[in-house]
């Protein structure tokens, strides 16, 4: 991170406009040669896969490898740095599987509940 590229990243996007603007920022510092597109910097497809992006850039000045992932549907994408994406990845992964656990939970109370009711 520096002022060449960005001071700071975005964890999900608020609306399509905020996603749209960032990309216009994007693409205007690669026409000025500030980022450069890079490839998947781990080249493991499976680690791109989990983190959701569509595009890596360089920082021609800090070298900080940013990670853009485009919003879709309920996904609100990003732009971090990739050290930072990764643990923002982690972060969503953990609470969608929480979610999960507590709607089995919920389930689980409601038979529970059903059940009581028909042997009482
Ligand atoms: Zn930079």
């Amino acid at each position: 991170m520096c002022e060449n590229c960005f001071l700071k990243g975005i964890s999900g996007f608020a609306t399509w406009q905020v996603y749209e603007s960032v990309s216009k920022v994007i693409q205007a510092k690669r026409a000025a040669g500030q980022l450069v597109v890079t490839a998947n910097p781990t080249l493991n497809s499976l680690v791109n896969n989990f983190m959701a992006v569509d595009a890596y850039y360089q920082c021609s000045s800090c070298q900080e490898i940013w990670g853009l992932s485009s919003p879709d549907n309920a996904w609100r994408g990003y732009f971090l740095p990739i050290k930072r994406a990764v643990i923002y990845m982690q972060r969503v992964k953990n609470l969608d599987r929480a979610k999960g656990i507590a709607g089995l939970m919920l389930v689980a109370v409601v038979l529970i509940l059903t059940l009581w009711k028909m042997l009482k």
